[in-house]
């Protein structure tokens, strides 16, 4: 069995766990006919999408007076929500977290969705026993995906050196570095590879040559 390089692996989960790119566009793709704004299909919603996500949205053409930031936003998370158990896992992303776990290495999930949805979700595809910890965004205790990433780690007791995470934007690049820890991008979420490549972090085409790259085999 292969020795874990790293002792905890903090993944992503929309985008990169969760294969939600289609039906993310499909959903704003409605916000956006509604207004008759021009629709997005995937290389322009590569192109466009940013955080803070306030930036994505002023790109997408909504009016400021008649469709402030929060007004969008809200109209945008609550079609998402109605459907939210329609986007499937990544092929390999079952496979790749069952192959970290036999190696003896911990994981958890860092989101900046809603962690009552978060856990929900995860409970939907029978994954909640893989992680140690499932943290997504809480208004209560966090306001950023840096702030919840602090705390997660500090709970961790695990050497920021022997930490990976693994997501599928740039943000999740800087908030690793924020962390001080290692970071892996996989190029089949919310960001282009050309994008990704530009941060500097190793970039992987899907979750199975990430696992490959790695020494997580399926068993
Ligand atoms: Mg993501």
């Amino acid at each position: 069995m292969t020795r874990p390089r790293y002792r905890h692996l903090i993944w992503d989960w929309n985008g990169t766990l969760l294969d939600d790119l289609d039906y993310t566009i499909g959903v704003m793709n409605a916000l956006l006919a509604r207004r008759r704004l021009p629709l997005l299909h995937r290389e322009r919603y590569h192109a466009v999408f940013d955080f803070p996500v306030r930036t994505y949205y002023g790109r997408l053409g909504f009016d400021p007076l008649a469709d402030p930031f929060e007004k969008v936003s809200t109209e945008f998370i609550t079609d998402y929500d109605a459907r939210r158990t329609e986007p499937p896992l990544h092929a390999a992303a079952a496979s790749t977290l069952a192959a970290v776990r036999a190696t003896g290495a911990r994981q958890s999930i860092l989101s900046a969705y809603r962690h009552e949805t978060l856990l929900e979700i995860v409970a939907h595809f029978g994954l909640t026993g893989l992680f140690d910890h499932i943290a997504g965004l809480d208004n209560h205790h966090a306001h950023s995906k840096v702030a919840l990433g602090r705390d997660l780690v500090a709970r961790l007791a695990v050497a920021p050196a022997d930490i990976l995470l693994i997501g599928d934007t740039l943000h999740d690049l800087e908030v690793a570095r924020e962390l001080g820890v290692d970071c892996a991008l996989v190029a089949a979420g919310h960001h282009p590879a050309e994008r990704l490549r530009a941060g500097g972090a190793p970039v992987f085409s899907d979750l199975g040559a990430f696992a490959s790259a790695y020494g997580f085999r399926p068993a």
